[in-house]
């Protein structure tokens, strides 16, 4: 599992907020930690409602998380 990062690359993670709830945000960060804060943080804001817990935000993320290269934006 090589999921190293080399300095000058300008790669993002992101997570379609459809896997965690059902509003089509699209969530990045610069890495699966932040990608991480930033879901728990949307969640909070816009779903206070959602049963997610941290655990399974976590889970989704690892597992739905894709590279975004910021030049193919
Ligand atoms: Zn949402």
């Amino acid at each position: 599992m090589l999921a190293v990062q080399t300095g000058e690359e300008a790669t993002i993670r992101a997570v379609l907020c459809a896997s965690l709830c059902n509003c089509r945000h699209t969530l990045r960060a610069d890495g699966d930690e932040s990608l991480v804060e930033v879901a728990l943080e949307h969640l909070r804001h816009n779903h206070p409602a959602a049963p997610l817990r941290e655990e399974r935000v976590r889970r989704i993320v690892f597992t739905c998380a894709y590279d975004i290269q910021y030049a193919a934006m």
